[in-house]
């Protein structure tokens, strides 16, 4: 059983060139998952495209809870998410990664929780897993810029933002902005599993760049960036130690 998985997103919808083990659908009580399993350097992790195969279900209607029940029913312990996001800062470039290590919650209408009967509230004071991220950020970036750290903006989409409300994000210490990365982190953080972001930056985000963003922009870039992002995220994969040393699997405390 796979114990590391990724997270695909926009521009990863497989793992290309690497070996396939199979493919398992996989039902929790929340909805059923596809999951693929491949194999590299003897080790075995699982493949979830977040989006659906085909990039279909769009970022607010992402089943998030079904697809971190689905990896958590699979046995796994460590979760390396890709996120495409847009730049809050001049210096935070399309084309860099960024291994965000906070986040600010801006989502308005998602299912954001397991514990939705019980009066559990878990500690996000470090929401993404500090031994991933330090291991994460020792290897060799296949020609990226890497930022060690930085906070996450995630809002509810599917629509890009304002210019007035890039302004406000930056002004609140964001850094990048994205649509995907929660819940997904603070689910993963619930059923104590750990949970990395690459965030790969894509375009500057409404007003830091002088002209407006596309879609097509957007998965224009990943595509470029695609096979050397793809080759980082193994690298990580291949790195992260099998024993966990960090304290994400603390389990969640009732009030
Ligand atoms: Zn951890």
């Amino acid at each position: 059983m796979p114990t590391l998985a990724v997270i695909g997103g926009t521009g990863i919808y497989e793992m290309a060139g690497i070996s396939l083990i199979e493919k398992r659908l996989i039902a929790t009580r929340y909805g059923e998952v596809k999951v693929s399993i491949y194999a590299t350097g003897g080790e075995e992790f699982a493949f979830l495209p977040r989006h659906g195969e085909g990039h279909t279900c769009p970022p607010h209607k992402v089943n998030y809870r079904a697809n971190i029940m689905a990896l958590k029913g699979l046995g796994v312990e460590r979760i390396i998410a890709v996120c495409s996001v847009g730049s809050l800062k001049r210096e935070i470039m399309p084309g860099d990664l960024v291994l965000v290590d906070q986040f600010l919650d801006f989502t308005k209408s998602r299912p954001s929780t397991f514990f939705d009967d019980e009066a559990i509230h878990v500690d996000t004071t470090e929401p993404y897993c500090a031994e991933m991220r330090a291991v994460m950020g020792e290897v060799p970036t296949r020609g990226f810029r890497l930022h060690k750290k930085g906070t996450y903006v995630c809002v509810e989409g599917p629509r890009f933002e304002t210019a007035a409300e890039i302004k406000m994000y930056a002004a609140l210490g964001g850094d990048v902005v994205g649509m995907t990365g929660v819940p997904e982190c603070v689910l993963a953080r619930e059923v104590g599993m750990c949970y990395a972001c690459v965030a790969v930056v894509t375009n500057y985000a409404a007003g830091i760049s002088d002209k407006p963003l596309s879609h097509e922009e957007v998965i224009a870039e990943m595509k470029r960036m695609g096979a050397s992002l793809q080759a980082y995220v193994v690298d990580c994969l291949m790195r992260v130690p099998p024993k966990v040393g960090c304290s994400c699997k603390k389990p969640a405390k009732p009030s």
